[in-house]
């Protein structure tokens, strides 16, 4: 029994991606590929093979979960680390497989410690800095305890990296909010620093943050969205497309991702009928209608409804009515030789068009990182090679 869809992932993309962001980054910053959110979709299992044979040797989960699936198929020679949630109780266990984790609080701090005492082999730490996200992170007043605590156990820590997060370098309107943040991490690492606590990696970049602030890239990036083809923001894109005088319509980003199906009904519908439930679409002439069985239920968000698009035979087919459980409907109406079975392009190429998830809203890129990721772990992913 197959899947109705299943989704492609191009290490060409990958690798094109990669060397255009190493180029944009610099060759002595340790490039971190972040593969949490089952790899932003892309499937851990598959993409972190794949991305260690385009060069990278530094992966970036959420939590211990992830990082189990990330350790089963990792080579010896790549690096992981936790950037959020571990139970206590997993400690000894990431020490003992060298992954290193985020310490963002004391109690974190003093049970790794106690972990790494326990198995009598170092804890290997980052120390996330509160800046101004507000989310996770150690407050400035608290660090001449951590550095204490850290001092006085010192063969039980190895500091891997001292680190923050920025709240939303995608956007221009963050600009003040990002400088205050850098300013912040610079003077908490300083004072760390006089307490001789000093990581093998400073890092605070993702992807709008590395390519639209260089100073933010210090010894690593953590890079997301950017190597699976797609950019934080239509300003991250504009911005580096500007400032490197490159050819706009050639986009120097390229997604490693396809995800396909296929017709699978063909319908006449004739003008002046309602199309699918209720009535928020309305033929306004005589249509020819294809069922695709891919539905939220799949991934494919129901805020598609009437505005999302498929490639069919290189053209654009529009979502008609609304995304339904386990199909949705779309207007074939101008396409010529349809065929039920026929290739559907959900996500990717096909000819000289293009869908790109962002592409679905004009708004916000931030369906790039949901849609991908909620892409459901049971489709089957493939390796095109070439
Ligand atoms: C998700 C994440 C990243 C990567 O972000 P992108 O925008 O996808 O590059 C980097 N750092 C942290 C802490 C993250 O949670």
């Amino acid at each position: 029994m197959l899947n109705t869809s299943y989704i492609t992932l191009n290490k060409r993309a990958l690798k094109q991606n990669i060397r255009y962001l190493k180029k944009r980054i610099g060759k002595d910053v340790k490039f971190t590929s972040v593969i949490k959110g089952n790899a932003y979709g892309h499937g851990i299992e598959k993409f972190l093979p794949m991305a260690e044979s385009c060069g990278v040797d530094y992966f970036a989960v959420f939590d211990s979960y992830e990082a189990a699936r990330a350790l089963s198929v990792k080579s010896e020679k790549s690096q992981l680390m936790i950037m959020g949630a571990i139970d206590n109780e997993d400690l000894p266990w990431a020490i003992e497989n060298n992954i290193s984790f985020y310490v963002f609080d004391l109690n974190r701090l003093k049970k790794a410690i106690a972990a790494a005492k326990y198995i009598n082999k170092p804890a290997r730490i980052h120390i996330e800095l509160e800046t101004g996200l507000n989310r996770t992170g150690f407050e400035r007043d608290l660090l001449p305890q951590v550095a204490k605590i850290i001092n006085e156990n010192r063969k039980d820590v190895e500091i891997e990296g001292v680190c923050t997060h920025y709240a939303g370098a995608e956007s221009v309107a963050n600009y003040l909010r990002i400088q205050n943040q850098k300013e912040k991490f610079d003077t908490s690492s300083s004072f760390l620093k006089s307490k001789k606590i000093v990581p093998h990696y400073y890092h605070t970049a993702c992807s709008a943050a590395a390519l639209i602030y260089p100073e933010t890239q210090m010894d690593m990036v953590r890079i997301g969205i950017a190597h699976y083809g797609f950019w934080p923001s239509e300003e991250t894109k504009m911005y580096n497309l500007l400032s490197d005088n490159r050819d706009f319509t050639r986009d120097p980003l390229h997604s490693v991702l396809e995800w396909k199906t296929k017709i699978m009904s063909l319908k006449k519908v004739k003008q002046g009928d309602f199309i699918s439930y209720g009535n928020s679409f309305l033929a306004s002439k005589n249509k020819l209608i294809a069922g695709i069985p891919i539905g939220y239920y799949h991934g494919y968000r129901r805020s598609l409804s009437n505005v999302g698009h498929v490639l069919i035979k290189g053209r654009k087919a529009q979502v008609v009515g609304y995304v339904n459980m386990n199909m949705f409907l779309v207007d074939v109406t101008n396409i010529k030789d349809v065929k039920v079975g026929d290739e559907v392009i959900l996500i990717g190429k096909q000819g000289k068009q293009r869908i790109s998830v962002a592409s679905f809203s004009e708004l916000t890129n931030f369906l790039n990182y949901e849609l991908l990721s909620r892409l459901p772990i049971q489709i089957p992913r493939y390796i095109k090679e070439k």
